[in-house]
């Protein structure tokens, strides 16, 4: 499949021009490449490994084509750890499919002579990917205090939040924006020492200190750095010995002013057997959490992670897809590259009709009928007699309490809107307000066959079942 599409585009290309495949070879050999040549290698990149792409691939400059090895230059050193990590063989594959001949790549940094900065600091314990930075981050009311303290940290290590301790869920964005925070530092102040790990690599590399007896190493290595950022904190849960350590590493840095950066799946007073004196420095600083993202975060997440692929998805795409993967970023990215999948397989566009292929036109009431937020709150309000106003205000008589209730139950039931958005919307309430009103409706309607009843009517009117 692959050849054969090489081949096609060699052909066009070269049909184009009059050119055979030795005519072909010899554009390769010239000093720089040919840019249609570099460009039909691009876009069969695009196409064949759609979801390696990245949207900068278009800021790449082919140096050059000598003794079988292509030279590619990054702008960024990060953009060339990135090739190398990930592209290197997707690279030459279509490479030799244009050529015929056998490729290598190479890929070179802004400065070919340059020593990594990445190397040279301490990044290198995880890699760093280009995808997680602050441009490519959606900050919204799940985040936004991390997104802010992240900023502020980047832009002032030492001096804004010290230590700042991100908390939250399992794909919410904690490490993008450690690796953001470090991507920005990289780039403004080259020369700071930097370490970012995780925390399996910080107790693993402290347990072979011990054994072999180089802890004048290891405490050479964390205690001489201007930033350090441990990824999944919550890993030191009852490793005693790694704790002792670190809350000595810990006093090291911030005495010495020096920025320490964490992020765990709990806020610090809700990790397992972590000590106590832990607990306490890890809320030194800020703690800020991340959670869930709204519908119209993740709309823009969506947006973003396709702009990142150079892909475009249409709004009624968007919308799908955000209504229908609610829990996890990680999902959505997800999505972004099945439907790239797909569309490269089939060879079609990417639109709603293959988002609803893909991902199932679930026979989902929501779906079906639209019910839409009006429509719960003209059913509600015109029975209950009450105005919207009041339904979002902070009265709490039962007049008032009751259909707003309501409300929140049927429009977690039949609409697509999070707890946290209705929350929101009924006067600005969280999310565990409105688990209460649902458990307390539910409670009612077993027990009360009028509310019941009631209740039956307004799912009756708004076309449920
Ligand atoms: P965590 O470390 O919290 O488990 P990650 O940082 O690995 O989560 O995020 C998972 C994926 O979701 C990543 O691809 C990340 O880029 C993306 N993501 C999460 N939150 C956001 C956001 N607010 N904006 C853009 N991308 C996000
Ligand atoms: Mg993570």
């Amino acid at each position: 499949m692959t050849s054969l599409a090489g081949s096609f585009s060699f052909s066009l290309w070269a049909l184009d021009r009059g050119l055979d495949r030795d005519d072909f070879r010899k554009f390769f050999i010239m000093e720089s490449l040919d840019p249609t040549l570099w460009r039909g290698m691009l876009s069969q990149l695009r196409r064949d490994h759609a979801s390696l792409c990245r949207q900068w691939f278009d800021q790449l400059k082919p140096l050059g084509f000598d003794g079988g090895v292509l030279t590619i230059q990054a702008a960024t050193a990060l953009h060339k750890q990135y090739l190398e990590r990930e592209c290197r063989k997707a690279f030459a594959e279509v490479a030799q499919t244009l050529t015929g001949a056998l490729v290598t790549v190479r890929f070179v940094g802004p400065d070919a002579g340059y020593a990594d900065p990445g190397q040279a600091n301490g990044v290198d314990e995880i890699a760093i990917t280009p995808d997680y930075s602050f441009e490519t981050f959606v900050s919204g009311p799940n985040n936004r205090l991390a997104h802010a303290a992240s900023v502020a940290v980047a832009n002032n290590p030492g001096q804004a939040y010290n230590p700042l301790f991100i908390h939250g869920g399992v794909g919410l964005g904690k490490t993008h924006l450690l690796q953001a925070i470090c991507q920005r530092i990289l780039d403004q102040q080259p020369d700071t020492r930097l370490l970012y790990l995780s925390c399996d690599a910080f107790v693993n590399q402290f347990l072979e200190c011990v054994q072999s007896g180089q802890m004048n190493q290891f405490r050479h290595r964390f205690r001489h750095v201007n930033l350090i950022l441990i990824d999944d904190i919550h890993f030191l849960t009852g490793k005693e010995q790694t704790q002792e350590e670190f809350f000595h590493t810990f006093n090291v840095l911030y005495q010495a002013g020096q920025q320490i950066v964490l992020s765990s799946d709990s806020p610090p007073s809700e990790i397992p057997q972590l000590e106590e004196r832990l607990v306490s420095r890890f809320q030194w600083g800020l703690v800020a959490n991340v959670s869930r993202p709204t519908y119209e975060t993740r709309m823009a997440i969506l947006r973003t992670k396709a702009a990142m692929r150079d892909v475009t998805i249409s709004d009624d795409l968007a919308s799908f897809l955000a209504s229908r993967i609610d829990s996890n970023v990680r999902e959505l990215e997800g999505a972004i590259t099945t439907l790239q999948g797909h569309a490269a397989a089939q060879e079609r566009p990417i639109d709603l009709a293959l988002g609803k292929e893909v991902f199932g036109d679930r026979d989902d009431t929501a779906a079906e009928t639209q019910i839409t937020l009006q429509d719960v709150i003209k059913a509600v309000t015109g029975f209950y007699n009450v105005r919207l106003s009041d339904l979002q205000s902070k009265r709490r008589h039962k007049s008032i309490a009751e259909p707003r209730q309501v409300c929140m139950w049927l429009a977690r039931r039949y609409t697509r809107f999070s707890l946290q958005e209705i929350g929101g919307y009924f006067g600005g309430r969280d999310h565990t307000t409105v688990m209460h009103a649902i458990r307390a409706v539910e409670e009612r309607r077993e027990s009360e066959p009028d509310f019941a009843h009631a209740l039956g009517r307004f799912e009756h009117a708004l076309g449920g079942s």
